[in-house]
């Protein structure tokens, strides 16, 4: 029987750090109802990607809980884990592989339809299907290159087959052209309809599309608002 995540994210009274004697984020609390969309920003440092690998328990808190749906994630099956919090972040958008290899990732059993209706819903069936062996081109090999959005698309189609509860999303800060920057834009929403996403945004237009904006600075919330207020 699996279990079904809502999606609800809530950090208790975390401190953390890793490892050395600096505290990264200080006694932090913050509450993310399940479907919000939260975009993330602030300075080099402030402790966004820290925030972010706590949820996806690369680390654990040194004091405090992070949860989901109330459950402490040192208390759920790393498998339920898995499949409810995924993390995308841009160093990891390709792996060696067929492009359906790379769209698979998350769920080794999907079927080529399933492949198919990803990419689709993040608008790169098209683009995949000019390459020379279309889903079966190797991503690594010539002809196989795929552009920077591209990449993104394809990561995001990854994600999108994976469906998670929770989705993390260190945006890249590489900049692209405007048909790409478009394309990004439009398969975001789709991705991002449905669950709770905590975008670590460096597009303005990302943060235009949040439900809530986070500013950090120094492992500290110092503006929680609308897009539209700040
Ligand atoms: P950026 O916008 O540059 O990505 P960020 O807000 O994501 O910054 P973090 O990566 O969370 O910031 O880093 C917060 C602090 O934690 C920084 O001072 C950083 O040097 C430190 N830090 C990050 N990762 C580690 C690590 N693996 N070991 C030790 N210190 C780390
Ligand atoms: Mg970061």
């Amino acid at each position: 029987d699996l279990w079904q995540a809502r999606g609800h994210v809530r950090f208790d009274g975390v401190t953390f750090g890793y490892g050395d004697d600096r505290v990264i984020l200080p006694d932090f609390s913050l509450d993310i109802p399940a479907g919000q969309t939260v975009a993330l920003v602030g300075t080099t440092g402030a402790g966004k990607s820290t925030l972010a690998k706590l949820v996806s328990r690369f680390y654990d808190p040194t004091i405090g809980t992070v949860s989901l749906d109330g459950v402490d994630l040192r208390n759920l099956h790393p498998k339920d884990l898995r499949r409810a919090i995924v993390m995308v972040t841009q160093e990891a958008y390709l792996f060696s592989g067929t492009v359906a290899d790379n769209i698979a990732l998350g769920k080794p059993d999907a079927t080529m339809e399933q492949i198919r209706a990803a990419a689709r819903a993040v608008g790169a069936d098209a683009f995949i299907q000019r390459l020379p062996d279309g889903y079966d081109t190797d991503v690594n090999k010539r002809g196989g290159r795929v552009s920077a959005g591209q990449r993104q698309l394809i990561s995001f189609a990854r994600a999108f087959l994976a469906d998670p509860a929770v989705l993390i999303l260190d945006e890249a800060t590489a900049s692209l052209d405007i048909p790409s920057e478009r394309a990004i834009q439009e398969a975001l929403q789709t991705l991002l309809a449905d669950r709770t996403a905590i975008i670590i945004a460096h597009r303005l237009s990302t943060v235009a599309i949040a439900d809530r904006v986070l500013v950090m600075e120094h492992g500290r919330i110092i503006e929680d608002d609308t897009p539209d207020e700040l």
